[in-house]
């Protein structure tokens, strides 16, 4: 059996078991307890095997990648072909999200009660919420933090500075471009050993995929406020209709121009990466995947796929910035803040940078919603009300996340001359 069957059979039976016990033993001691020891460290587990290699693999994979472009002008083109792709696919998603938003006017929708309900039970976590944001530098500093002077302290911590972790790889890539080859050949081989011992690394946990995506799953699924689905129905449709409109309109019509591959052949083998991302929620912890399957699948050539993935990884965020553009506007509508023209194309910068700067781990870009949600006078402890629909956005918006960036490096690698694998 392939391995996405596998995953995907894992993927319904952890949704079907945790929707089951959630309806017939809701918050039952027996559930409680299994969430409590089985479940939830299972899922925990698996998640971490996957992003415990992430900072070698994107240390490894990008600044190998730069070396092996090797001419600084054919990297110069490709970064910029790149970065312009994920801006202007990224404002497109952003875009889509915000007619959507305006035409369907979720915010009128959410009556009164459930708005002081919903403000009330996330209280705490919104608030918890904020203080973190407060910590969180959004601005100039993020530019300057970019730059680390530690690199070592940039990434030792449990959010690592995943921005800093490429410009230190992209700098490596580039002296060793500028490097002899004799000199440069012994670094190239260590990076080659830790690119190949953590893809092993990544293929002995993603053995366990299907038991760690059934943890993942049931947790999720098990623990879920259902009523919450139908109070905040038309805003989920609202996030939902925009990433499908993106995930089934734009990246097909991109791959059809710009890739010259057929949609349904790429989304088909792209699979594995897709279910990776849903179940995981994040796009750090799916880049081992993502990377395997562009050059195994699509055969896209490994120069490409360790610079575009890496960067796209951290920079590319599609659903993400949709997300943010759909919550911003249906918040203010919830709270009367008018937001006119001008205002909302503020929103749509702030959310392709924010996008940018989150992190690729489950949640990463609603601290960074909160500075957005500021800074157009929309109160931030609004948030309250989405977060509990949050982990089922998550799951859904991580998948255009990835797919955008294996659609980029699909663009890229054609634009270079490369041919793909049919
Ligand atoms: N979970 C998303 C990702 O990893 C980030 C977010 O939107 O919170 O791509």
């Amino acid at each position: 059996m392939k391995r996405h069957t596998k995953i995907f059979i894992g993927l319904v039976f952890g949704a079907v078991a945790g929707v089951a016990c959630n309806i017939l033993f809701p918050e039952a001691p027996a559930l409680i307890f299994v969430q409590k020891y089985l479940s939830d460290p299972l899922g925990k587990i698996f998640l971490n095997l996957l992003i415990m290699m992430v900072i070698p693999l994107v240390f490894a994979s990008l600044s190998l990648g730069v070396a092996q472009i090797g001419d600084l002008k054919k990297l110069g083109r490709i970064g910029f072909k790149t970065i312009s792709y994920f801006l202007l696919v990224t404002t497109l998603a952003v875009t889509i999200g915000l007619v959507l938003v305006n035409l369907i006017r979720p915010g009128d929708y959410l009556p009164q009660e459930t708005k002081t309900q919903l403000l009330a039970s996330y209280k705490g976590q919104a608030a918890e919420i904020k203080e973190a944001t407060e910590k969180t530098e959004f601005g100039i500093q993020t530019f300057v933090n970019i730059v680390p002077r530690n690199p070592f302290a940039a990434v030792a911590k449990p959010n690592p500075d995943m921005l800093a972790l490429i410009f230190i790889s992209l700098i490596v890539g580039i002296a060793l471009t500028i490097i002899s080859k004799e000199r440069a050949a012994p670094l190239i081989k260590l990076l080659e050993g830790i690119n190949d011992v953590t893809v092993v690394v990544i293929n002995i946990a993603m053995k366990f995929a299907p038991f760690g995506v059934t943890a993942l799953i049931f947790s999720v699924t098990s623990r879920f406020g259902f009523e919450l689905l139908v109070a905040l129905s038309m805003y989920i449709v609202t996030v939902l209709l925009g990433l499908a409109l993106h995930q089934f309109g734009v990246f097909p019509i991109l791959l059809k121009i710009f890739a010259r591959y057929s949609p349904l052949k790429f989304f088909r083998k792209i699979e594995t990466v897709m279910l990776t991302a849903f179940s995981t929620s994040s796009s750090n912890a799916t880049l081992p995947t993502t990377i395997s399957v562009a050059q195994d699948n699509l055969g896209i050539p490994t120069q490409i796929t360790g610079f575009v993935l890496p960067l796209g990884a951290t920079m590319n965020m599609n659903g993400t910035a949709l997300f943010e553009g759909v919550t911003v506007l249906f918040l203010a509508q919830v709270f009367g803040v008018h937001l006119s023209f001008g205002v909302q194309i503020i929103v749509v910068l702030m959310s392709v940078l924010t996008a940018v700067g989150s992190a690729g781990v489950p949640s990463g870009s609603i601290p960074l919603l909160v500075i957005v949600l500021a800074m157009v006078n929309v109160p931030v402890e609004g948030i309250a009300i989405i977060l509990g629909a949050d982990r089922l956005l998550d799951m859904c918006r991580t998948v255009l996340n990835v797919t955008g960036d294996i659609t980029c490096a699909a663009y890229i690698a054609r634009s270079e001359g490369y041919e793909l694998k049919q």
